[in-house]
């Protein structure tokens, strides 16, 4: 039944020529795509048949970029990764209308590399940046997946609903009180790897034994430097024994002999809520992380109470770097936000101030 629905929302959003799109669109979303469409009470009984279709495809197809014009960033999903069926969580509120349009530049027709760098994980962003960007801008293509030719059949929808049903669900978007975390993170005065560091470890994406565990990758959970816990990222960063000489310093850290954290996202919302040393700790924990990976593979490691006064001077070479361009971020962010669009071909679009002598 339902894969059937969805053969119909399919032909209504790809025939756009038949008599059944004119009809339909013409009664139910005549200013706006089907994929905007909303239900009304007002709708007939196939309309709303067609609206559970539409979902259905929704759920399974995916978006091929042309000129991202078409293309929520956080709400479609346009990541080429089949499973398991991905999009990118949207990190502030503010962006969650941008389109993907405004992730690429529109006269090299490239990836704004450092715009797709700084706004989203590293997995994703290494994911982007590898999608091909035709030199002509073409419309973005809504495509299914589950075919060779990337058209909707019947027989691909039932067994995609039969999957769907069977799995159980992942990839949920965070619940909404971690806006404000993310908000927080987001606007560091830190590297853009850096916060990517801080956004993974609260979100648990990090390569750390627990979790490696619970992904059967490996046997065995426990803490290779000391031995005697777990390892997650709470452990790891903060609280293992052996990274007590990072934290040594009483005027900063005090707190971690007296306060018990529940996991790093709860230490970082504590720091964020205190008006603690936030970008100091993100240096710090980065480079706990970093030693620990380096001392994995053998290599060249920095001695751990070298890592305080280590942290301290990226952290300052940051902020004096970025003291000059401090408006640079504010730009990107500012041009996100007002999704500039590019003038049609053919045209020049000159923004210039007139002044009066
Ligand atoms: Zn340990």
């Amino acid at each position: 039944m339902g894969s059937l629905l969805a053969k119909q929302a399919w032909r209504l959003l790809h025939n756009k020529t038949s008599l059944f799109y004119k009809v339909f669109k013409a009664r139910f979303f005549p200013n706006i795509t089907i994929l905007e469409a909303t239900n009304s009470r007002m709708g007939s009984y196939a309309w709303k048949s067609i609206l559970i279709g539409r979902d259905i495809i929704q759920r399974g197809s995916r978006w091929r970029v042309g000129n991202g014009e078409k293309i929520n960033i956080w709400q479609h999903r346009w990541l080429p990764i089949k499973h398991p069926p991905h999009q990118p969580i949207c990190p502030i509120k503010d962006f969650e209308h941008s389109l993907v349009s405004s992730l690429i530049d529109p006269f090299t027709r490239q990836w704004q590399t450092e715009l797709v760098d700084g706004l989203f994980v590293e997995e994703d962003a290494e994911i982007i940046k590898r999608i091909s960007l035709s030199q002509v801008a073409t419309e973005d293509a809504l495509f299914w997946p589950f075919t060779s030719n990337g058209i909707y059949s019947y027989k691909s929808g039932y067994r995609f609903l039969k999957e769907e049903a069977e799995q159980p669900k992942t990839n949920q978007p965070p619940p909404l009180r971690d806006k404000q975390l993310w908000k927080n993170i987001w606007s560091m005065r830190v590297a853009q790897k850096i916060k990517n560091f801080v956004w993974r470890a609260c979100r648990n994406a990090l390569p750390i034994k627990k979790e490696l565990v619970r992904r059967t990758i490996i046997a065995d959970p426990i803490c290779d430097r000391c031995r005697t816990a777990i390892e997650d990222p709470l452990h790891a960063l903060w609280s293992c024994s052996e990274v007590d000489i990072v934290w040594a310093d009483q005027s900063l850290w005090d707190f971690r002999w007296s306060t018990d954290f529940e996991n790093i996202k709860m230490l970082v919302s504590w720091l964020i809520e205190e008006g603690k040393q936030l970008e100091l700790f993100a240096y710090t924990a980065w480079s706990v992380w970093n030693q620990r990976n380096q001392v994995r593979v053998r290599a060249l490691a920095t001695v751990p109470h070298q890592i305080p006064s280590v942290s301290r001077t990226l952290l300052h070479e940051f902020h004096s770097r970025t003291l000059t361009s401090d408006s640079h971020f504010h730009r990107r962010t500012h041009y996100l936000q007002q999704r500039w669009v590019p003038p049609p071909a053919n045209f020049v679009k000159i923004n210039f101030d007139v002044r009066s002598s």
